[in-house]
């Protein structure tokens, strides 16, 4: 690239690396966590969707160990493309670089629920940082599996299912 270019560049750089746009205002804030929401995913716009999204991170944090203070100051953005920006990692559908970010897409097929995303797994990165995975609970998650099971999802024809797919959260050990 020429030198002309390079602020440019890395001025759109530092836009893609963050969830929000600069000035951007979150659109709900929860017990200190500003949510910004990138997506039209139909549960997103849905009137629960606030309740649902604190009953999601309370059942995550309790599932971790972690309290909401794990979570005050940090932004979660909910954002409707199936990858999102990570570190330079082209594929990530979830990220947690101090900030969470998850896509509403699990690899093409738009989720019903905010329960089913990745966002169990991310709150585990900022309860416990661990970015090797090693702790065992990165293969678990029956209990908040269960927590979370039976509730509404909503597509295009309306009312659906949200089933809890455990292995989109589960994370074997890096090496
Ligand atoms: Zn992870």
């Amino acid at each position: 690239m020429t030198p002309r270019l390079r602020p440019l560049l890395l001025t759109l750089f530092a836009l893609a690396a963050c969830g929000a746009s600069p000035g951007q205002k979150p659109d709900y804030e929860v017990r200190g966590a500003a949510v910004f929401v990138n997506s039209d995913a139909l549960f997103t716009q849905r009137e629960d969707f606030r309740d649902r999204l604190e009953s999601t991170l309370e059942a995550a944090l309790t599932y971790w160990g972690g309290s909401w203070s794990d979570l005050a100051g940090r932004s979660i953005s909910l954002e409707g493309s199936t990858f999102v920006a990570c570190h330079g990692v082209a594929s990530a559908t979830g990220c947690f670089d101090g900030n969470i970010r998850i896509s509403t897409n699990d690899l093409g097929r738009t989720f019903s629920c905010v329960e089913e995303t990745e966002l169990v797994h991310e709150v585990g990165h900022a309860v416990l940082g661990d970015a090797a995975h090693r702790d065992p609970r990165w293969m678990d998650f029956g209990s908040v599996a269960q927590a979370l099971s039976g509730r509404a999802g909503y597509s295009g024809a309306g009312e659906t299912g949200c089933p809890i797919i455990e292995n989109v959260w589960q994370h074997p050990p890096d090496l």
